[in-house]
This record gives C-alpha cells, sequence and structure tokens, in this order.
C-alpha cells in the first residue's frame, strides 16, 4: 500500500494567493544555486518581501524547510545546484495566464500530483502510481450518487480509499463498491492528510468544516464536468531519477483548455436574487466568487457559527423582522471578486463571510460596481482596498 505523504506545519504557505507570490519570486531564480548562502539569503528577502510570511528560521537554508512547499505545489526543484522552475509556476507567475485562476491550477494538481512524490524520502519510482485528489474526489462522487452526503473524514479516507489501494484511475462504480478496512493513519501522516485536504479546499467544489471535507457542487452538470474533463490523471512512465519525475509531472506540453463552467445550473439554484452581472462584467469572468457567495453548504456553515441572523450591514434582525422566514441572510464574501476563500489550518475559513440582508447585499454590490467604474478598475487590488470599500458602503447603509 502507498504511503499517502504531504508537507506538514505550512498550510498558509499553500494558500492560492500565497502561491502565485512564491511563484514570481522563483522564476526570478531560475536556474540559480539556492544552496549558495548569498543567494539564499536573496532568495528569503525577495520571498519574504514579496509573500510577506515568514521563511524562517534564517539558520536553515530555503530548501531545507520549503523546498516540500515548492515541491508539493508543483513549483520549483533544487536540481543538483540550480533551481528547476516548472511550467506551471511560470504560469502561475503570469498575470492573466490560465493558472491565475485558483480552480485552474487546482485541477492540474489533481491530474498531476501522485505518489510516490519525489519530495519524500522513500520516493520508489516502481511502486504503483497512485492519484490521490482524484481517488478522494470519486469517492465524494460515488457517496453523493449513492444518495448519501458527500462529505468524508479523514478517517474514512484512509479506510475507504487508502485502504482499498484506490488510484484514482478508476471509475466511479469501482468508488460505489468500496467497504471499510481496517487502515488508520498514525502520527505525522494525519496531520499531513488533514493539510493536505485543507490545500484542496481551496477549489471552488470542495469545503472543509468540522474536520470534514465535503463535495459543493450545484448539481450533475458539475459531476459530469469533474468526471470528463478534470479528475483524469496524467499518466506517465515512472522515471527514476526523483528530479526527471518532477520534471515530468509539471511540464505543460499541450496548450490546456479552459474547462467550460456551467453557470447557468448555478442560476436555477441559487438561494440569491444579486445580478450575475456583477460577477461576470470586465474580463475576468469570476464564477469562483459566484460559486462561493452561491454555495448552500457555506452557508449553512455559516449559519451553524451565527443561528442568529442579523444582517452586518443595517443590523436588522431579519428573524424579528420576518418571522415566518427561517433565515433571510445571504453569505457575503469580503475578499476582491477574484479572491478565493480564505485558508485557515482548519481548511475552509469562514473569516472573510459576513451575513447580509438580501437588500443590502444587493445594494453594496451595487456600490461595488459603481465604485470599480469610477475607478476603472475590474477588480479591486488589495484585501485592504475590498474591505474599505465594503464599510464604505456599509456606513452609507447605517
Ligand atoms: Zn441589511
Ligand atoms: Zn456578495
Amino acid at each position: 500500500m502507498t504511503t499517502w505523504r504531504w508537507d506538514q506545519g505550512r498550510v498558509l504557505y499553500f494558500q492560492f494567493d500565497v502561491l502565485r507570490e512564491i511563484a514570481k519570486v522563483l522564476v526570478t531564480f531560475e536556474g540559480k544555486d539556492i544552496n549558495d548562502n548569498s543567494i539564499n539569503d536573496e532568495l528569503r528577502k525577495s520571498l519574504r518581501d514579496h509573500v510577506g510570511l515568514p521563511f524562517a528560521p534564517d539558520s536553515y537554508k530555503i530548501n531545507r524547510n520549503y523546498s516540500r512547499v515548492f515541491q508539493c505545489a508543483l513549483l520549483a526543484y533544487l536540481q543538483g545546484k540550480s533551481l528547476y522552475v516548472s511550467d506551471i509556476c511560470k504560469m502561475l507567475a503570469a498575470d492573466d495566464s490560465y493558472l491565475s485562476n485558483c480552480d485552474n491550477y487546482m485541477y492540474e494538481v489533481f491530474r498531476r500530483f501522485r505518489f510516490p512524490f519525489p519530495a519524500f524520502n522513500e520516493y520508489e519510482p516502481q511502486t504503483e502510481r497512485v492519484y490521490p485528489f482524484c481517488a478522494i474526489i470519486k469517492y465524494l462522487i460515488a457517496l453523493r450518487e449513492q444518495g448519501r452526503s458527500a462529505k468524508v473524514s479523514l478517517e474514512d479516507i484512509c479506510s475507504y480509499v487508502i485502504g482499498n489501494s484506490c488510484t484514482g484511475l478508476e471509475d466511479v462504480d469501482f468508488y460505489n463498491t468500496l467497504q471499510p478496512t481496517t487502515y488508520r493513519a498514525e502520527g505525522d501522516s494525519v496531520r499531513q492528510l488533514r493539510e493536505m485536504l485543507a490545500f484542496i479546499s481551496q477549489c471552488s467544489f470542495l469545503k472543509v468544516f468540522n474536520k470534514e471535507l465535503y463535495l459543493d457542487v450545484y448539481g450533475d452538470d458539475d459531476i459530469k464536468h469533474l468526471l470528463q474533463n478534470i479528475l483524469i490523471p496524467n499518466v506517465q512512465e515512472p522515471m527514476a531519477d526523483k528530479g526527471d519525475e518532477f520534471c515530468q509531472m509539471t511540464k505543460v506540453i499541450h496548450q490546456l483548455v479552459t474547462p467550460n463552467v456551467n453557470t447557468s445550473s448555478v442560476n436555477i439554484l441559487s438561494p440569491l436574487s444579486i445580478l450575475d452581472k456583477d460577477f461576470t462584467e470586465g474580463k475576468r469572468v469570476r464564477v469562483q466568487h459566484l460559486r462561493i457567495e452561491r454555495s448552500t453548504l457555506l452557508r449553512k456553515f455559516y449559519i451553524s457559527l451565527h443561528p442568529e441572523p442579523v444582517c452586518e450591514a443595517c443590523k436588522e434582525h431579519v428573524r424579528e423582522k420576518y418571522p415566518w422566514v427561517d433565515y433571510m441572510l445571504d453569505v457575503h464574501h469580503l475578499l476582491p471578486l477574484a479572491s478565493v476563500i480564505k485558508l485557515s489550518i482548519e481548511g475552509t475559513s469562514l473569516d472573510d463571510m459576513v451575513g447580509l440582508c438580501p437588500s443590502c447585499h444587493k445594494a453594496i454590490h451595487d456600490y461595488y460596481r459603481k465604485w470599480l467604474k469610477s475607478n476603472n478598475l475590474d477588480d479591486f487590488r488589495s484585501k485592504q482596498e475590498a474591505m474599505s470599500v465594503y464599510l464604505e458602503a456599509v456606513r452609507e447603509i447605517a
């Protein structure tokens, strides 16, 4: 049985926005010997300045503590003396590339990341290839097909997916027949698995809440799309050398095709009334934002944390005003429209979500639209800017 491994203790470095900043720095160090003391210092300074996270401790070479972040995220690998920067890294670093969208990046990781993985010591090229993300998501789809709740705990993943030696290459019918096993993760691998799930929960159709990974899809079209276009492992012959394996795994040979995301199915099931225009106008189609604000799961999580429906903007207690309506609040995402949900150690974070009554929600999006238009912008340039415009709108409402 293949052991599933991941990096450990660096979840915040795996946030999509952070990875993009790391990628921008790494491309400028392509081919350099980052084990050389002065280059290593330069790299650390550059990473700190751009990413805003400590790349500590200073007494260790960056590569000693962060090479697993770079590798697991498919960005870079120190091959011999020079830093190999992947195609994925270059695309992440570029503005307006296919991979500047978190979902598209995740799709590439799902298809490419496989065990045995060259970042880990016990790399054995002849071991059977396992595509862990494809396996987990197919198992979630199988649960949904069985009419069960599409969520898994870490224990379920061990017992059903790892314990049955799933490879991610099987079809969903296979996952429908899985029986529990006695396999349990132990020691470090528990934490590694948890952080691995937190990482993938940045994809708009996955969420982690109360230590469970949920599949958050809008309907059968989404499932069809996942199975036909996304969950198809990028199968290649194993390479004996770790560096060669990493290069092969991250090579982008074919022009990638932007997956066709069906927003019409989102509209039908939407609990919201705000206009799609808010999300799709301008150059970028902000499907991720649309999916965040319309996620029934996120709304459910929000309600479990805020049982009393109080609008954050007008402070109206909507159940007092409309006693016959159970919980009339929309969940609004405070970050720039193109941002994904913030990641915490626990997984999906609701820190940037607020509950708004439908009127305030619409008014705030109208305010955003006018503000962006008058500033000739497509989206907010930073979290701070998005937040300050939100507060401006709230002040107007109060
Ligand atoms: Zn309100
Ligand atoms: Zn909103």
